[in-house]
């Protein structure tokens, strides 16, 4: 297939202006940066956040009045698929647990095997299989202070920069100290990091670092950490109970608040079971499948926000939830590869982004709000995209500028799992620029956690990109790998030592805060027979939405 005849016609002007900006490359010279005030101005103009529309204030919860986009509030203004009377609660209870932890992705699996060291007894359930998760679709790399010229001082204040000095301080000093012993951790796991000739750990710039520490495994980093976190959990099947296909669909508390465990849906016998649990982590990842504004999103399949649904029904306040993160680089053509993550290493790489004719028109290391609303600028506003077949838009990123600067091959060789899902559609990316726009790809927020993962509802933790506040309004690339390790350890040490504490726990489970939930939707006036969490994207096939239904089901598909 490859590209059109018209798209080939428009790289010939990024070949054209090639030479020109190797030389400039080679002599370390680039497009000159956005000052602060520059960033702010096209932030504000361009940037899917700062639209007004398309965002509303939440009626209810914790959060009550906060503003956030519609698709998620939506979300949150539902009623629960289940509500069973305390009674029969009991009768559901099909396991029981010192920590359940809701989440097999990253955070998920690192605080399973926290929390088995601390000496308790854990059951991981996830939505869909072991790994199916965000964890393992990360390519470009993790973030951590491992190099002399480093320091988590440097680190720490490259993330506040990045997060536009709004992140929460206690987290961010959390995750630049845990970033070093969390790399060593890895690697003691087996994590087959790059490596330079002498053994060392080999580092890059990534967007917002004022020093290389960016460390990668090719261009599936987030895989290759699944792998080791996977095949460590499976080998603690001592301590470790793995369910898979088992969507948490609502937290249980106790007679005296306390988080007790949750309700779980069986995907494959579409039965409801309870998990009754001293503590709970919840880690499940994020919400780019509800493709907030009609952006192609990055995420896996299972991204549908339900651990922050759940959390917020059971009391816990969500935090920078206002704000989305949309990678500059998704894919924009071919079609069947939209919305998939172009790595920033590609930049990091030394790749220009050229509009319709050949011309660089930003820094290709701004952070990513602002290289996103440059290439929204420079498509909606200057009508300088490239326009696809099926009306889609983009600009070049132009990848064959690596095998000049790198040397030849190194698109194959740092770019693996790139350069074969475009050759799956005859684009040699080695050869020819990939076309490039915006793509939903993280929730900066979620619910808020201290620094010990605590949610303020007793025995209920948070850890991953289920949680908020550590990248403030503006995550930098290689700090959410890190994220989820650093606080999915703390999450299982902090629920591990929380169950050591616990004392009188009573054996009642009970949804009365659900109960109270929804008198709340209707002393606010909503009306509505939206249930939540969603579990499956909404465009997921009738059958499947089918299968959803089950004799218990109440709500707003029959
Ligand atoms: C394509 C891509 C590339 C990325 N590249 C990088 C990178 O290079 N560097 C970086 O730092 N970050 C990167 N990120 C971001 C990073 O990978 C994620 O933010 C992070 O891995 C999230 O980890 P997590 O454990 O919190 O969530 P996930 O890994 O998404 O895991 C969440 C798990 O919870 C499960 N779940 C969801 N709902 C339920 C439920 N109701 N019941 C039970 N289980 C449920 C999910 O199925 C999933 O298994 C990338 C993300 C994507 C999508």
């Amino acid at each position: 297939m490859g590209y059109t005849p018209e798209m080939l016609e428009l790289i010939k002007r990024v070949e054209k202006s090639r030479p020109e900006r190797i030389e400039r490359a080679k002599k370390g010279e680039h497009f000159t940066p956005l000052t602060l005030a520059g960033r702010e101005e096209v932030l504000g103009k361009f940037h899917p956040d700062y639209k007004k529309e398309g965002r509303r204030a939440v009626k209810v919860g914790p959060s009550k009045g906060e503003s956030y986009p519609d698709e998620f509030v939506d979300l949150l203004e539902s009623k629960s698929r289940l509500l069973v009377d305390d009674a029969a609660l009991q009768d559901l209870v099909a396991y029981e647990t010192d920590v359940l932890v809701i989440g097999g992705g990253g955070a998920g699996t690192s605080a399973a095997l926290l929390a088995a060291e601390h000496g308790a007894k854990v059951v991981l359930a996830t939505k869909l299989r072991h790994g199916d998760a965000n964890t393992v679709m990360a390519e470009g790399g993790i973030q951590g202070a491992t190099q002399e010229v480093d320091s988590p001082y440097f680190h720490y204040l490259d993330v506040i920069g990045g997060g536009h000095f709004t992140n929460t301080p206690e987290l961010v000093e959390a995750l630049t100290h845990d970033a070093p012993l969390v790399i060593e951790w890895l690697e003691r796991l087996g994590m087959m990091f790059d490596k330079n000739a002498d053994g060392r750990l080999r580092v890059r710039h990534g967007g917002g670092t004022s020093r290389k520490r960016m460390h990668s495994a090719g261009d599936m980093t987030g895989s290759e950490i699944m792998r080791v976190l996977r095949d460590e959990a499976r080998n603690r099947q001592d301590m470790i109970t793995i369910l898979e296909f088992s969507a948490a669909v609502e937290i249980l508390k106790d007679t005296q608040g306390r988080c007790a465990g949750a309700l779980f849906y069986n995907m494959e016998t579409e039965e409801y079971f309870a998990i009754r649990a001293k503590a709970t982590v919840v880690a499940t990842g994020g919400y780019g499948r509800l493709h907030v504004q009609g952006f192609a999103t990055t995420n896996h399949y299972g991204a549908t926000a339900d651990g922050l649904v759940i959390g917020y029904r059971a009391g816990v306040p969500l935090a920078f939830m206002h704000s989305t993160q949309y990678h500059p680089t998704g894919v924009a053509f071919p079609e069947q590869n939209i919305g998939l993550l172009i790595t920033e290493k590609v930049r990091g790489l030394g790749a220009n982004l050229l509009n319709i004719n050949g011309e660089q028109f930003v820094f290709e290391r701004e952070p990513r709000d602002v290289e996103s609303a440059c290439i929204i600028q420079e498509c909606l506003d200057r009508n300088k995209g490239i326009i696809t077949p099926t009306g889609r838009i983009g600009v070049w990123l132009d990848s064959p500028m690596i095998e000049v600067l790198e040397g030849p091959g190194a698109v194959k060789q740092e770019l693996p799992a790139k350069y074969i899902q475009f050759m799956r559609y005859d684009i040699d990316i080695s050869k020819v620029p990939m076309l490039v726009y915006p793509t939903l790809h993280y929730q900066n927020g979620g619910l808020q956690i201290n620094n010990l993962t605590e949610t303020g509802v007793p025995g209920l933790f948070g850890a991953g990109e289920a949680s908020g506040g550590v990248h403030g309004e503006n995550r930098l690339m290689g700090n959410s790998l890190l994220d989820i390790t650093v606080f999915g350890r703390r999450a299982g040490r902090s629920a591990a030592e929380y169950v050591k504490g616990l004392e009188n726990q009573s054996s009642t489970l009970t949804m009365d805060h659900v109960r109270q939930f929804h008198a709340e939707l209707q002393a606010a006036g909503v009306e509505t027979n939206r249930v939540s969490p969603l579990v499956l994207p909404n465009y997921t096939r009738e059958e499947t939405m089918e299968k959803q239904l089950t004799t218990h089901y109440q709500g707003g598909m029959r």
